[in-house]
């Protein structure tokens, strides 16, 4: 399948399902065959009801799910489990409770042995970006729990993964905080060329932050729309309020909502 590594996709899905047996051993279909090829450095998100199969689609190309069907593949190697290169920040703060914010977000540098004087230094860049500059020494109990969201997103962005797997990461968080994170987490994108699979139920923020929006129908969970976004001088140029007037945003808004609900 990987005849010229150089030009695969960064995550492909061949034909992924995915069942689950209950406990009380019903079966749950809850993603029926699916197939996406995620390009290098695009951002995509992903919208579709509660329940069909986002997180199911994630935990499999974060390689925390083995799919009952299909082969998933990263840089076209089929994936068979967590990887370094893969970062994920989940839908609640996992924070270690009894390290300190920063070493929390220094951690994997850590693991991947980087200098004292770098992880700091980078701890505390990515600390700021997401508005934590000075709380690098408290413990995460100390933080609220947008706090500590924030936290987990730092700690997530500081490994410089290739890709970044998030899962509904700014669904807790105030409205202001949310527009601040947003436009941060786009530049970072932008500037990084991450390759990015993001989860939301904002229809709004899916416009705003994706080059493309792939909605999902309810169970069993399948892609019903792949809508590519290309507003006009988008990429970090314009503010969020600006793109969100946009003919062309409001439009493309109506459609994914439209998609959504049938
Ligand atoms: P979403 O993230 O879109 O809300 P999920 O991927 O979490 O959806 O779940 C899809 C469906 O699979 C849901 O109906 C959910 O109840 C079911 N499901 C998820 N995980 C399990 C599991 N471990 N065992 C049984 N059913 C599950
Ligand atoms: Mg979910």
């Amino acid at each position: 399948m990987n005849d010229h590594p150089g030009t695969s996709p960064v995550v492909s899905l061949e034909g992924i399902s995915q069942r689950y047996i209950t406990d009380a051993e019903d079966v749950v279909h809850a993603l029926a065959e699916t197939d996406l090829q995620i390009p290098e450095s695009q951002f995509v998100c992903v919208v579709g009801p509660s329940g069909c199969g986002k997180t199911t689609l994630l935990k499999i190309i974060a390689g925390f799910l083995a799919p009952t069907g299909g082969t998933a593949r990263y840089r076209g190697t089929p994936i068979h489990g967590p990887g370094a290169e893969r970062g994920v920040v989940f839908q609640q703060p996992n924070l270690y409770p009894w390290f300190s914010v920063r070493d929390n977000v220094a951690l994997g540098m850590r693991m991947r042995g980087v200098g004292k004087s770098e992880r700091a230094e980078k701890a505390q860049e990515y600390l700021e970006l997401v508005g934590l500059g000075d709380f690098g020494d408290s413990k995460p109990y100390e933080l609220s729990g947008g706090m500590q969201q924030r936290a987990q997103i730092a700690r997530v962005l500081a490994n410089e993964t290739d890709v970044i797997l998030m899962d509904e990461p700014f669904g807790a968080l105030d409205a202001i905080t949310r527009a601040r994170l947003q436009g941060d987490l786009l530049a970072l994108q932008r500037a990084q060329h991450r390759t990015v699979f993001f989860i939301t139920h904002d229809v709004d923020e899916a416009v705003f932050l994706g080059d493309r929006v792939l909605v999902m129908s309810a169970r069993p969970g399948r892609v019903v729309l792949d809508q590519p976004v290309n507003l006009s001088g988008s990429a970090g140029h314009m503010l969020g309020e600006e793109m969100r007037r946009l003919p062309e945003f409001l439009e493309l808004r109506e459609r994914i909502a439209g998609a959504i609900e049938h």
